[in-house]
């Protein structure tokens, strides 16, 4: 039995929308029925929304916004100090939530439940840390101002994987620094990704209207949450194609706004020959297969330098083995099941398509429901699909570099530049190769998987545009407005 069974205090009433700060009932025909990943069981049953119900929600924020924008930065702080109150009192029955909805194992949940504390306790900061510029002007008697004002409306669009944590880093910066919010949860997360967010907020105070959580199907709103009028940002986190396809949504379209895309990853794992192997080893395992792989930052490729290939396959294998695999609410499991079925028959195919290609195949075992067994592949190739693809699952591919210029090149042969990670007795020699790597993160001596809520989290090339995190969110969150004050009669030449 999960620990808010027995709570009376725990939230309810998870079956509706949260629409200009009411609860109501979706509208569509359509249901959207929430399962657990393990066990199957139907969680809850959501009338989904329709595009009027979307409407209905940007009005609500755009109404909302004009005088949220007015509160004071010490009015904003304290809805976040008090989310963060609300979130420990509740973090018993939003970690289970994690566990039943997410198939997230009790280490994942808490991993997640922190860093959303900790980006909601960063956004408290942000409304006293926006500030404006003066600038010189080579024009007499005039004065430059630079202002920093909200962004307006935000569209929120959230993945399944770190639903908790990934919805919260947009939502909480945007409404500190005082814009409004239109939220659409993944549909496999609903809860964890919206509602039960919509809870917290509504507990802390936050006026009704600023934050809107419409769950609903990509045909009837998917489209239309980025095309509408009203959003000025949309803040998307989920895969390189439909990332694409809101791109061009969202500047193509009758209304031009700005997007942050947080996408895909193909993080390399790179063992250097003078690496400390055992520590790698455990890196890599923890690495790869948190929350069963599906972490955009999660390590897909490993790279390990030839001389010590053979000794680090033989390590990894021998501590893989000893993962606990199954019951994601068990506190030593390891490995839980799979989010859902479309992607676990994307795993299957992985699987065979790995050996197809030639991969040698050392570790296996059978598949449960959802749950996966870790894979291991050896004597993987750059050229095979377990490399150049992101693989999201418990499957890893074991790649031999010849030297370190190699493993570089071999790093760097991705369209993608999320995360990355190296290992190496040699800290100057470990820079040198994390300056080397075309990524928007790198860690030596740990692992790819890495987000703290006052360092800048984003990726480039396929893995999208915008930082996330710190004063990096805060301009991404804010608009700049030059305001100039011609102080003398400006003499013009006609
Ligand atoms: P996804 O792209 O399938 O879905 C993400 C969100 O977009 C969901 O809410 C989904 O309902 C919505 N969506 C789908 N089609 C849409 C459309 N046409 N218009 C508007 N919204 C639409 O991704 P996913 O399967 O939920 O998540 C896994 C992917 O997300 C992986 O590729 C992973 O690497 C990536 N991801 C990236 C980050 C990051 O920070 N870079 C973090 C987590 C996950």
């Amino acid at each position: 039995m999960s620990s808010n069974d027995n709570n009376s205090n725990a939230y309810s009433d998870f079956h509706l929308q949260f629409i200009g700060g009411e609860w109501q009932k979706g509208k569509d025909d359509s249901i959207n029925t929430d399962t657990n990943p393990y066990n199957g069981d139907t969680i809850v049953e959501i009338q989904q929304a329709t595009k009027d119900q979307l409407d209905e929600a940007y009005d609500a924020a755009d109404q909302a916004q004009a005088k949220w924008a007015k509160t004071t930065p010490a009015e904003r702080a304290a809805v976040m100090y008090k989310v963060v109150s609300i979130l420990d009192q509740r973090q018993d029955e939003i970690v289970d939530w994690l566990i039943k909805e997410s198939g997230s194992t009790r280490i994942k949940a808490m991993v997640e439940f922190s860093s959303a504390r900790a980006i909601t306790l960063e956004a408290a900061s942000f409304p006293n840390r926006v500030h404006g510029e003066i600038r010189p002007s080579n024009t007499p008697g005039k004065e430059n101002f630079i202002y920093r004002e909200p962004i307006g409306v935000v569209a929120v669009i959230s993945p399944w994987n770190f639903p908790l944590h990934l919805t919260q880093r947009s939502i909480a910066p945007a409404l500190a620094l005082g814009n409004a919010v239109v939220l659409k949860p993944a549909s496999d997360t609903p809860v964890t990704g919206g509602l039960l967010l919509a809870k917290v907020f509504e507990e802390a105070g936050l006026p009704k209207g600023l934050l809107n959580v419409v769950v609903g199907s990509g045909s009837e709103i998917g489209d239309a949450i980025v095309e509408h009028k009203a959003p000025s940002l949309v803040s998307f986190t989920g895969s390189t194609s439909v990332g694409q396809h809101i791109g061009e949504l969202a500047n193509g379209g009758e209304y031009i706004k700005q997007v942050a895309l947080e996408l895909g990853g193909n993080s390399p794992f790179v063992v250097l020959k003078d690496a400390d192997i055992e520590q790698a080893v455990k890196a890599a395992a923890f690495g790869k297969f948190l929350h069963q792989g599906q972490i955009c930052i999660a390590i897909n490729r490993v790279i390990v330098e030839d001389e010590i290939y053979d000794d680090f396959v033989e390590r990894f294998l021998a501590h893989v083995k000893t993962l606990n695999v199954g019951d994601p609410n068990k506190q030593d499991t390891a490995i839980g099941p799979i989010i859902n079925e479309k992607q676990l028959k994307s795993l299957k195919e992985k699987i065979a398509k790995a050996q197809d290609e030639g991969a040698k195949m050392i570790l296996s075992g059978e598949i449960e429901g959802q749950v996966v067994p870790p894979h291991i592949f050896t004597e993987v190739t750059r050229e095979m699909d377990l490399s150049c693809n992101e693989v999201f699952g418990p499957l890893v591919g074991i790649i031999r570099a010849k030297d370190e210029d190699d493993a570089l090149s071999i790093a760097n042969d991705s369209m993608y530049g999320l995360s990355s990670a190296v290992f190496t007795s040699d800290m100057q020699k470990g820079l040198r190769f994390a300056r080397g790597i075309r990524a928007g993160m790198t860690h030596i001596n740990d692992i790819s998987v890495n987000d703290e809520s006052n360092t800048p989290f984003g990726g480039e090339k396929n893995s999208g545009i915008g930082r996330f995190n710190g004063e990096w969110v805060l301009e991404e969150f804010t608009r700049t407005h030059w305001i100039s004050m011609q102080n003398e009669p400006r003499q013009y030449p006609f």
